[in-house]
């Protein structure tokens, strides 16, 4: 009795089965087409594999993708220089060489003069304004204008947060401190402080410790506690100025050939959007956190010394600043327009965390 009532019920789940098999047979086997098909991406990067913070992003990327697809999509990071140099990043996903890149938007400064407001601008948004106007302030739909005659696609792939002032072997207590020094200090922010009387050099950050040590150089910036610990800067100059002024919250991207988005089921899609969007986030906290251990370490363990900025010195670099800006929007059309709105939603994130933030920050 009870195995023929076993039986039954078996048959019974199979016939089941086999109906719902039936009523949707087309769209099953289509998608099983479309689930079976897997895509192999590359993902070329402007920074040394795995390096902490700012390499971390892509790594994670890829094996966020991947778990999320199922493993449909599988995707190769490649470090600066592995498959091509880190300055070629743009024009291999404009190519379609490979797929996708991570990089900064202030590297293609030659090609379009408005990118760097994408990633960095002396005086700007913290990393939070910069998310809001990205994604809800127009920002985000300028940047992909911005880049479509180039077949790729903008999508904001991490933050460092506030970058500090950086590293000087000799105190700044006037402007005129900064006259004739020597300092690595890339983009715009260099250009602010030539405008002071210094001397902006270019080196990659691989170069900058024995620089500093060599005395080759007076000052450098890099990122902040975390990343500048891990290079032993406080090894090589005294001072560590923790002013924030020319990276306010810099933001990396991640790039995607248009074509190759396209040829992808849009589940996919949505999973490479979704990913880079988790990867911006997550490289915030992880900023956040180990920067704040890592200031820890270096006064505590290794006596850094920890100054700001004096306010003159602040003021005249802002007033240089605008003036930079003012220079750019002149000169380029595309800079203006981007500028005109990155501007004006400033203006009113300031309005709003006078009222807010600022006062909370002195209170709690
Ligand atoms: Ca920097």
């Amino acid at each position: 009795m009870n195995k023929i009532f076993t039986q039954s019920f078996a048959l019974l789940i199979l016939f089941i089965a086999f109906l719902s098999g039936c009523g949707e047979k087309s769209n099953t086997s289509s998608e099983s087409v479309e689930e079976a098909k897997t895509y192999q991406w590359k993902l070329v990067t402007s920074w040394p594999k795995n390096f902490p913070g700012l390499g971390m992003g892509p790594e994670k990327f890829a094996e966020y993708v991947n778990e999320m697809s199922a493993g449909r999509l599988t995707i190769k990071v490649y470090g600066s220089g592995e498959l091509v140099p880190g300055f070629e990043v743009f024009d291999a996903v404009s190519q379609g060489t490979v797929q996708m890149g991570h990089s900064g938007a202030y590297y293609w400064k030659g090609k379009m003069p408005a990118a760097p407001i994408f990633s960095a601008i002396p005086f700007g948004m913290t990393a939070t304004e910069f998310n809001a106007w990205l994604h809800y302030g127009g920002g985000l739909e300028m940047w992909q204008e911005l880049y479509k005659p180039f077949g790729v696609i903008p999508m904001a792939g991490g933050n460092s947060g506030a970058q500090f002032a950086g590293w000087f072997k000799k105190e700044i207590n006037s402007i005129d401190d900064l006259k004739g020094l020597k300092m690595r200090i890339p983009g715009l922010g260099g250009e602010v402080l030539k405008r002071a009387g210094a001397i902006p050099v270019t080196l990659t950050g691989g170069e900058i410790f024995s620089s500093l040590q060599s005395g080759a150089i007076d000052a450098s910036e890099w990122v902040g506690p975390y990343n500048d610990l891990a290079f032993g800067f406080h090894q090589a100059a005294e001072y560590y100025y923790t002013s924030v002024w020319h990276e306010t919250g810099t933001t990396l991207e991640f790039l995607v050939n248009e074509q190759a988005l396209s040829d992808l089921p849009k589940d996919l899609q949505k999973i490479v959007e979704v990913a880079a969007r988790a990867v911006n986030e997550d490289m915030l906290d992880e900023y956040n956190a180990r920067n704040n251990n890592a200031l820890k370490v270096l006064v505590e363990k290794h006596n850094v010394k920890l100054r700001q900025l004096p306010t003159e010195v602040m003021k005249a670099l802002k007033g240089y600043t605008q003036e930079v800006l003012a220079e750019q929007a002149d000169n380029d059309e595309t800079f203006a327009k981007v500028w005109a709105s990155y501007s004006e939603f400033l203006q009113s994130m300031r309005e709003y965390n006078d009222l807010t933030l600022k006062e909370y920050y002195q209170n709690r």
